[in-house]
């Protein structure tokens, strides 16, 4: 089965070499068109699609006529301030003609990397997703300062697919994958179809082949800093060439692309790093009812809590144990220990009226549960 057409959610890198026309500096909406036709396509077979698009600071540069000038950080973020509008604008029209609506998400990295944070961000795109419409995300340029930002799209488009458990990451660059030199100086050059370890000698490769075209940020190693965490995340990822009218169909059609594959699934990756890479900060202790149907692949509710230990925050791991000792698994809280505590016994509906809000009615979501085996 072909990757792209066979994923279940997708996540579209799209850099601002492809989304600005270099001589005009305007957005290049005949490119957006073409590519919202495939967006549409992807969509009718059922896929989910995320879209990741640079462009604000390159849009934001000629609304403000610093174009010529090389920019500082509160520069650019002055330019992203004013083009991240017009970059929405454009990616509004481009869908709308197929029925698409755009909904913007500016995320600085903090929210794909504190985890209650991006617990959050993670509702939020999970909702759009569900109500069919497409996201479209930028870093939050305006406010990040130097230490903290990403500074190039490729990183965070993968923490955007590792955090929305995506199973296919799409990074469409001005070369159509990755090559054991660069091919436009070494007529020796061969193309790489699939890579299924980024070793030493791929990371090589890529220093070699660096497809940096001075417009936006990422080069080669940048794409493959993206692979290495969407494959440990459990996603794979396609490096094509961007720069054609359907840049997702032609891959459909047979186009070259390189293919980095990971070795396990979004949520089993997913729920090795929640048993495996986070300390635990507390415990819930379930009865003999919630301990069964935690078993059977359901949610800790509220109700089947008898004690609550330790002190955690809201989205920390935390030990679910059965009354006899028995650990059943580790999940991510969806309360704190002070309000799970308020609430240990209570019905899911009855949250609200314990608490004055509610996190929803589950104190660890089965998504977010790890069983012990
Ligand atoms: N966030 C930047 C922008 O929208 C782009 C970063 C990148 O080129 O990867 O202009």
């Amino acid at each position: 089965m072909n990757v792209l057409t066979g994923a279940k959610r997708i996540v579209v890198k799209v850099g601002s070499a492809l989304l600005v026309d270099q001589a005009s500096g305007q957005a290049n909406h005949a490119w957006l068109a073409g590519f919202a036709a495939d967006a549409a396509r992807v969509r009718a077979r059922g896929q989910q699609l995320l879209i990741v698009s640079s462009g604000a600071v390159a849009l934001g540069r000629r609304r403000l006529g610093l174009n010529r000038r090389k920019l500082d950080l509160p520069g650019k973020q002055a330019a992203a301030a004013a083009g991240q509008s017009i970059l929405m604008h454009a990616w509004e029209e481009a869908l709308a003609p197929h029925g698409i609506v755009a909904a913007q998400i500016l995320l600085t990295r903090d929210d794909t990397e504190v985890r209650h944070r991006w617990l959050n961000a993670r509702a939020t795109v999970e909702t759009l997703l569900g109500l069919g419409v497409a996201p479209v995300v930028n870093e939050n340029d305006t406010v990040v300062t130097e230490e903290i930002r990403y500074g190039d799209n490729d990183r965070l488009a993968a923490r955007v697919a590792q955090m929305i458990g995506a199973d296919l990451l799409v990074l469409l660059s001005d070369i159509d994958g990755l090559y054991t030199a660069d091919p436009r100086k070494n007529p020796k050059a061969r193309h790489i179809a699939r890579v299924t370890d980024i070793t030493d000698e791929v990371d090589a490769m890529a220093g070699a082949a660096n497809a940096d075209t001075g417009v936006g940020t990422g080069g080669m190693t940048t794409k493959l800093v993206a692979a290495r965490i969407a494959a440990a995340a459990g996603c794979a990822t396609m490096i094509t060439f961007g720069a054609r009218p359907s840049p997702l169909g032609a891959v459909e059609d047979g186009a070259r692309c390189t293919l980095f594959e990971p070795s396990l699934t979004p949520a089993a990756a997913y729920k090795a790093w929640i048993a495996g890479s986070l300390a635990p900060q507390g415990a819930l202790v379930v009865d003999a009812g919630a301990s069964t149907a935690l078993r059977a692949g359901k949610s800790l509710l509220p109700a089947g809590v008898r004690a609550v230990e330790g002190s955690f925050e809201k989205g920390d791991a935390v030990i679910v144990r059965d009354q006899d000792g028995r650990e059943i698994g580790r999940g991510l809280a969806r309360y704190d220990a002070a309000d799970a505590t308020r609430i240990a016994g209570v019905k899911s509906s009855e949250i609200e009226a314990a608490l004055g809000f509610t996190a929803g009615p589950t104190l660890i979501h089965a998504d977010d549960l790890a069983l012990a085996r």
